[in-house]
């Protein structure tokens, strides 16, 4: 079904009987030209441009969990292409092109707002760092406004422009960053797959490749064995387990990243603003609870809740930065797991196994990432080759040397 004004009319007068479930929920067939591991935004997406742009006819999703269980309904939604660094600079560029007509593309909402997405800046050494990123972003073809301080006082009148460990001396806005609804997206991928064809399989986990000279044939499942021409790994914060099973070592480290949501307030924060002085970053949901969010916990795990300490230390970033904060209460917390890799940018490419293909890495930037990224991979898994805007994921540059470190922290997964 297309879903259009004249369907919300028409249900609405015949008791909302007409909607149809938006995906299938077949049973998994012996064998795939193409499957997919993992059923976040990366896998769904690649799916969807698998069958749409490529016309690959038989294509699996196999996911462990449900839809959109893992990060992509996790994350904090924010979407940006303010990246400072080639390889990062185009692929973030393409995908911000992409979500501004994502919701035409799959008929499906994803509700992009954008709201803008700034940047604070501490001192005269953080404004010529943010300069130089504005100056990166407008080459790229991107937006960015670097505000001084008696503009930025009008545009967020509510910050602590003042505080005397901290003062805020000015900032970078993208205008065209800002959110969009994560579920929707996963859903919107979905139905998209669904509806040319792909067949979305929940519950179904992978536990092990079938590997033969140096070839993919299948993989082993919690549902049994399925066999497959090409399997493209998706799997983010589990990405280093998957490739185990498969004889690789990734450089990739996972660890566990919160975000916190409070009550429903009335309009307050009119952009997405990241702190400077520490990660601590924040924006205000449709349904008015401010989403903030922070550092990773700082250690590896597997685990999809946080830990107190993290609490403590963006709690105490968000009211340096807006003091006001201490009087909303927190409503929720969560976690996701994080796939780190060692230059904070991702990889998606061939593997040392044939037909075995690897998107992961995305540490916690992957959610802006899925249009582009999704396109990306359908296009190395159909043709081979490398689409032009993403040419510099690859894994081999861990070998040569040629990182993409765009915070300029060094081999630090956690510290990207
Ligand atoms: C708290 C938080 C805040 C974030 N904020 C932002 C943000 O504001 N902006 C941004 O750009 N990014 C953000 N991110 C990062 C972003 O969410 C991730 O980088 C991105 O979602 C990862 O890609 P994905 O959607 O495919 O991952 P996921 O949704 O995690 O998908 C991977 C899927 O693989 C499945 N899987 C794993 N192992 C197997 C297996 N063996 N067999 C079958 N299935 C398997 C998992 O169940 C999961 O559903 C945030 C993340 C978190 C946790």
């Amino acid at each position: 079904m297309r879903y259009s004004a004249f369907q919300v009319l028409k249900n609405a007068l015949t008791g909302n009987t007409g909607w149809k479930p938006v995906w299938r929920n077949p049973e998994p067939k012996k064998a795939y030209d193409v499957v997919i591991v993992g059923g976040g935004g990366h896998g769904l997406a690649t799916a969807y441009y698998l069958a749409k742009t490529y016309g690959v006819q038989n294509i699996a999703v196999l996911e462990k969990g449900y839809l959109g269980g893992g990060n992509v309904g996790r994350n904090t939604t924010v979407v940006r292409a303010n990246y400072l660094l080639d390889g990062n600079l185009e692929f973030y560029s393409k995908s911000l092109e992409m979500w501004e007509t994502l919701s035409q593309e799959l008929n499906y909402n994803v509700m992009l707002s954008q709201r803008g997405v700034l940047m604070l800046g501490h001192s005269d050494g953080q404004m010529e760092a943010l300069a130089r990123r504005g100056n990166a972003n407008l080459a790229t073809g991107d937006d960015a406004v670097l505000m001084g301080l008696d503009e930025l006082r009008a545009f967020t009148p509510y910050l602590d422009f003042d505080n005397g460990r901290f003062p805020v001396k000015g900032g970078l806005l993208q205008r065209t960053g800002g959110t969009a609804r994560h579920d929707a997206v996963a859903w919107g991928y979905a139905r998209g797959a669904d509806l040319h064809g792909v067949d979305l399989i929940q519950n179904c986990e992978v536990t092990g490749f079938r590997i033969e000279n140096g070839a993919i044939k299948g993989v082993e499942t919690s549902r049994g064995y399925i066999g497959a021409g090409k399997v493209g790994m998706a799997v983010a914060g589990r990405s280093s387990q998957l490739a185990e099973m498969a004889g690789m070592r990734l450089p990739i480290e996972s660890h566990v990243l919160q975000a916190f949501v409070t009550e429903g307030l009335k309009p307050l924060i009119n952009t997405v603003i990241s702190f400077g002085m520490g990660h601590f970053y924040i924006s205000q949901s449709d349904k008015g609870g401010l989403v903030y969010g922070g550092d990773i916990d700082g250690y590896n795990s597997y685990s999809q809740r946080g830990n107190l300490p993290m609490v403590e230390h963006v709690a105490e970033a968000g009211m340096a930065l807006m003091p006001m904060l201490g009087r909303a209460r927190q409503l929720r917390s969560w976690g996701g797991i994080m796939d780190m890799s060692m230059d904070g940018a991702p990889i998606i490419d061939t593997t040392p196994v044939d037909g075995l293909f690897l998107n992961g890495g995305w540490c916690y930037g992957g959610f802006k990432a899925t249009p582009a990224s999704g396109a990306a991979f359908a296009h190395l898994m159909a043709t081979g080759q490398h689409a032009d805007y993403a040419a510099k994921f690859r894994l081999n540059r861990f070998e040569t040397g040629h990182l993409l470190d765009d915070e300029g922290t060094g081999p630090r997964p956690n510290r990207h």
